[in-house]
C-alpha cells in the first residue's frame, strides 16, 4: 500500500523513498529569503525543505530533494536563472534529502559529513544503490567556510544526533541555517540509531548548535516551516526537560504506554499535532535505554536483497527462511522489510519476483491489512485482475478503513 509506505518510510527512516513510490503530484512553495537565497518547500508525500543561493556563481543547492519532485525543482529553478547547479550541500544523507546527488554529481560538487560516504555505502542504503557519483567529493571533517555568490557559507559537522552525519549550514550575511535533523520547532527529534543518532547527547548538541546562530536567524525547517530563535529555544529546553522524566519513568519499569497514559510530559509545551511527538519521543527513549545496542538489528533487507540480485524470489525466500531459524533475534524481522522489497522490485518490473516476495509477507504476517493490500497490487500489475480482487476484499476485511483498498477494488470493478 502505497500511502502508509509513504508514512513508514518518513517515520522509520528506511532510506529508500525516492525509487518506490509512484509519481506523485509536487507543489513547490518559494520563498525569497535574501538577494541570494530562496527557500523551496517541496511537497510531494510531505514536505521536504529545499534551499537554493543564486547569483552570479551558479547555483548552490542545500538538500536537493527526492526524485520525485526533479523536474518541478528544475522548472522552478529555470525561471529563477540560466545559470547550472555546480554545489550541493547535504545536511545529512537520509535519502529523501538526497536523492538528487546521482543527477548533480554528473558536473556539481557534492558536500557532506565525512561520515556520509560509509553510511551510504552499507547496507542500511543498500536498495538506495547509490552510484558512485552520488558521494560527497568534499568531505567536511571539521568548520569550514567559503565564499558562493558573494556570501560566506559556514559548515558545522556535529554527529550523534539525528545521525552520526548531520552537517549544519549557515548563511550569516542572509542569518539563514539549514539544521537538518538537529534543530526544529513544535516537536521532538526524530534519532535514527541505525545510522549514529543518540538521544542521550542530544539536548546538548542541539544547545551547542543554537548557541552558533544570532537572535534574528532563520531557521529552514526540512519537512515543514521555517522556524526562529525563540522556536528553536523552546525546542531545545523541551529535550532537556523531557528526557530526564522519561529516564526517571524507564527506571522505575513504567512502558511507554503507561508513560503516555499518566502523561508524564504534561508540564512542556508541546504540540501534538507535530510529529515527532511526545508519544514517539516517549518510545524512542524507551527503546534506547531498555534494548540491546538502542534496538537497532542488523539488516534484514541486505541478505534479501543481495539473494534477489544473485538470484530470484525463490532464492530470496530461501535465505529469509534459513535466516530466521539460525538467527531469529540478530536480524530485525518484521513486515515492512518484505513489503518495501516487494516494491521495490515492483519498480524495476520483476513481477513475479515481487508477487513471491508479497505472498511471503502474507505468509509471515496473516493478521496485516497491508501485506494483502500490497500483494492485490502485485497480482494488479501482472494483469491477475481475480487475484488482486481476492487480496484487496481481504485487506478490507481485516481493516475496513484502507481506503486504498476500496479505491482499488472500486477501479477493479471497472475493468
Ligand atoms: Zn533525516
Ligand atoms: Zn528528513
Amino acid at each position: 500500500m502505497k500511502t502508509s509506505k509513504s508514512m513508514m518510510l518518513l517515520v522509520g527512516f528506511l532510506t529508500i523513498s525516492t525509487m518506490l513510490l509512484a509519481q506523485p503530484e509536487t507543489n513547490i512553495e518559494t520563498t525569497k529569503m535574501s538577494e541570494t537565497l530562496y527557500h523551496f518547500k517541496v511537497t510531494t508525500f510531505y514536505p521536504v525543505s529545499t534551499l537554493a543561493s543564486i547569483g552570479p556563481d551558479g547555483i548552490l543547492l542545500v538538500d536537493p530533494g527526492m526524485e520525485q519532485s526533479n523536474t518541478e525543482l528544475m522548472k522552478v529553478l529555470a525561471e529563477l536563472s540560466d545559470l547550472k547547479v555546480t554545489k550541493v550541500i547535504n545536511t545529512h544523507s537520509h535519502d529523501h534529502h538526497t536523492s538528487m546527488n546521482k543527477y548533480f554529481g554528473e558536473t556539481a560538487e557534492i558536500v557532506g559529513h565525512a561520515a556520509s560516504i560509509d553510511l551510504m555505502r552499507s547496507d542500511l542504503d543498500v536498495l538506495v544503490e547509490w552510484p558512485q557519483k552520488a558521494f560527497p567529493s568534499w568531505s567536511i571533517e571539521s568548520d569550514t567556510s567559503f565564499v558562493f555568490n558573494g556570501e560566506e557559507i559556514r559548515l558545522i559537522p556535529v554527529t550523534g544526533g539525528h545521525c552520526k552525519d548531520d552537517l549544519l549550514v549557515y548563511f550569516p550575511d542572509s542569518k539563514v541555517a539549514c539544521t537538518g535533523g538537529v534543530l526544529k520547532s513544535g516537536s521532538y527529534p526524530m534519532v535514527d540509531f541505525a545510522r549514529g543518532g543518540d538521544f542521550r547527547g542530544f539536548p546538548e548538541l542541539a544547545d551547542k548548535a543554537l548557541s552558533i546562530f544570532p537572535r534574528d536567524v532563520t531557521f529552514v525547517q526540512s519537512h515543514g516551516d521555517n522556524f526562529d530563535y525563540t522556536q528553536a529555544s523552546e525546542y531545545v529546553k523541551r529535550l532537556d526537560r523531557s528526557i530526564p522524566l522519561i529516564k526517571k519513568a524507564v527506571a522505575s519499569g513504567k512502558t511507554p504506554q503507561e508513560m503516555i497514559d499518566e502523561n508524564i510530559l504534561s508540564v512542556l509545551a508541546d504540540d501534538d499535532h507535530a510529529y515527532p511527538n511526545r508519544r514517539f519521543w516517549i518510545q524512542t527513549i524507551h527503546r534506547g535505554l531498555t534494548m540491546k545496542n538502542n534496538g537497532v538489528k542488523k539488516s534484514l533487507t541486505a541478505p534479501i536483497y543481495h539473494a534477489l540480485m544473485n538470484g530470484n524470489g525463490t532464492d530470496a525466500v530461501k535465505t529469509y527462511r534459513e535466516l530466521k531459524k539460525s538467527n531469529p533475534e540478530e536480524f530485525g524481522f518484521n513486515e515492512n522489510v518484505l513489503n518495501v522489497l516487494g516494491y521495490y522490485l515492483l519498480g524495476k518490473d520483476r513481477l513475479d519476483d515481487a508477487i513471491i516476495i508479497f505472498k511471503l509477507n502474507v505468509k509471515e504476517y496473516p493478521r496485516s491489512f497491508n501485506v494483502y493490500d500490497s500483494l492485490g497490487e502485485g497480482y494488479m500489475n501482472r494483469g491477475n485482475l481475480w487475484r488482486a480482487k481476492r487480496n484487496y476484499k481481504k485487506s478490507i476485511r481485516i481493516n475496513p478503513e484502507n481506503q486504498n483498498g476500496i479505491d482499488m477494488l472500486e477501479k477493479l470493478a471497472t475493468l
